[in-house]
């Protein structure tokens, strides 16, 4: 245990989605970058995760080396011995322990939670707790993360057999929206959490379980990851009528910026994009716009600006406000192209317009890792009108690319994008209330101001130049888990 020192703190990242393994948002980007930033600053971090279908096959692919550990892990749930089987490679220095059973074999999320469908989570997070027995190392805290992972702390506070042992976790909010509810019958009996655990003041929510409350009450500390967002679900409705429960809990929560794996985004020496460009010589920059343009069928030799959206197609992401304006967006002077999945409704909408407008609106219906970066390569304005906004990673790593955003100012968005029109100047173009006006006006101006080469070029380069490291959000999270060490 590392009280007093300062080095050498053992951090257990307990995730279920982790880049480039199993990544389906921000929280992959983060279970996949932040751990090597936490190294970088002296803590012993590792990370464990479920292989999930395809997870181990990917790892491989990558080249990375697998190696089985000769002891299974196992914990007690529904009245059986879940085992899996651990398989550990190293990921730019840091360890990562893949948990493989018939339990991680169905679909990562489940659409619809239930007891059947909660249960890998539970015994995943019951299994990452019993892990230090197989591989000799003990964690001095349990870095936990959204929903998926918050039984962890609720096990540590409640569960039979864990809750003397004085353990302690944080739980990181990436999106309060998701907090996995669920009927308390049987899990509560089957999870092995003790019966008077269910109440209003832990884990019930309306008469559901709530995952996501528990580990809110139950984890020795809690951040998210932005400060705006930190304020926000205090009182905000995205919070789905948590806000109370965090308002309660404030003074064990903290807002800590993410930031990004600027080794990854990195225009200079990205491998999934055709040419590499820097801030003191954007050629390649111009080259890709031009692939992206043919790709989507439009002009390549268009002087319109190309508006890039590379998203989840959910209502959080502000595309309530898209749809309402798609129908304004052909006589902006712009190019549209947005590549993303999710609700049926917004792919749609955003399909039927490509088909009325073949020559400025474009949907790549899908999720693509290569393509979103020649979106973001080959932009030149980044739209992201969210309704809400935990933090957001693409508004920066469109920025790194030399696409200015156009953002809502919410959540982390506001953190991170300024307007150019501050008197100190900015990187982007902001709009305040959550209307397709505000939108249209913040979008008009970054059309508008396009067209100044010089003006432009000023934008890119502060955008290009902004440090998105995570170097001074490790820091952070390295004196918070000191901290937590030494109460
Ligand atoms: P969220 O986690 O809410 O989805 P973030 O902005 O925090 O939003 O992170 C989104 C991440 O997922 C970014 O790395 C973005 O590039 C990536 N992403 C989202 N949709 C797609 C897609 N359709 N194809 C490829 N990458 C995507």
């Amino acid at each position: 245990m590392s009280k007093g020192g300062s080095e050498n703190i053992k951090i257990l990242f307990v995730t279920t989605e982790i880049a480039p393994f199993s990544k389906v948002g921000g929280l992959g980007d983060v279970a996949g970058s932040l751990p090597k930033a936490l190294k970088k600053a002296g803590v012993d971090v590792r990370v464990v995760t479920p292989a999930w279908p395809g997870v181990l096959d990917k790892a491989e692919a990558l080249g990375l080396k697998l190696t089985k550990v000769s002891r299974h892990v196992y914990a007690a749930y529904n009245w059986e011995i879940k085992q899996a089987e651990i398989y550990k490679t190293e990921v730019d220095g840091v360890l990562v322990y893949f948990l493989k059973a018939d339990d991680y074999n169905g679909d990562m999320y489940p659409p619809q939670l239930n007891f059947w469908t909660a249960s890998p989570f539970a015994v995943f997070c019951l299994q990452a707790i019993e892990l230090s027995k197989s591989i000799n190392w003990t964690p001095d805290i349990f870095h936990c993360h959204d929903w998926t992972s918050a039984f962890l702390p609720c096990a540590l506070a409640w569960h039979r057999h864990y809750r003397q042992t004085g353990l302690k976790s944080i739980m990181t909010l990436h999106n309060v929206a998701y907090q996995g509810v669920l009927e308390p019958s049987p899990f509560i009996e089957a999870s092995g959490l003790e019966p008077w655990s269910f109440n209003a003041s832990t884990m019930e929510f309306y008469s559901q379980v709530n995952l996501l409350k528990g580990g809110i009450v139950a984890a020795s500390a809690i951040t998210t990851v932005s400060p705006t967002y930190a304020s926000e679900i205090q009182t905000y409705e995205s919070t789905r009528e948590l806000s109370g429960v965090i308002y309660q809990q404030r003074h064990k929560l903290r807002g800590i910026l993410n930031g990004i794996d600027v080794d990854y985004w990195n225009p200079a020496s990205d491998k999934l994009i055709s040419k590499n460009f820097t801030l003191s010589d954007m050629r390649g920059k111009y080259q890709i716009r031009k692939e992206l343009l043919n790709k989507a069928g439009f002009d390549p030799e268009t002087q319109d600006p190309v508006v890039v959206c590379v998203s989840r197609l959910v209502d959080q992401k502000g595309f309530g406000l898209v749809i309402d304006a798609i129908e304004r967006l052909p006589q902006m002077g712009a190019k549209f192209i947005v590549l993303g999945t999710g609700h049926e409704w917004i792919e749609n909408a955003l399909l039927d317009a490509s088909a009325r407008h073949p020559d400025c609106i474009k949907l790549f219906k899908g999720y693509d890792e290569p393509l979103s970066h020649l979106l973001y390569a080959g932009g030149d304005i980044f739209l992201m009108p969210s309704e809400f906004e935990p933090c957001g990673l693409s508004q920066m790593i469109s920025m790194r690319y030399g696409t200015i955003p156009v953002a809502r100012e919410v959540g982390g968005l506001k953190d991170t994008v300024i307007d150019v029109d501050n008197p100190d100047g900015g990187n982007g173009f902001t709009f305040l209330t959550y209307d397709t006006d505000g939108m249209l006006w913040a979008l008009g101006r970054a059309i508008a101001r396009y067209k100044d080469k010089d003006a432009w070029q000023k934008i890119i380069a502060r955008g290009m130049t902004e440090d998105f490291t995570w170097d001074r959000s490790a820091e952070l999270y390295k004196n918070l888990y000191q901290e937590m060490l030494n109460a």
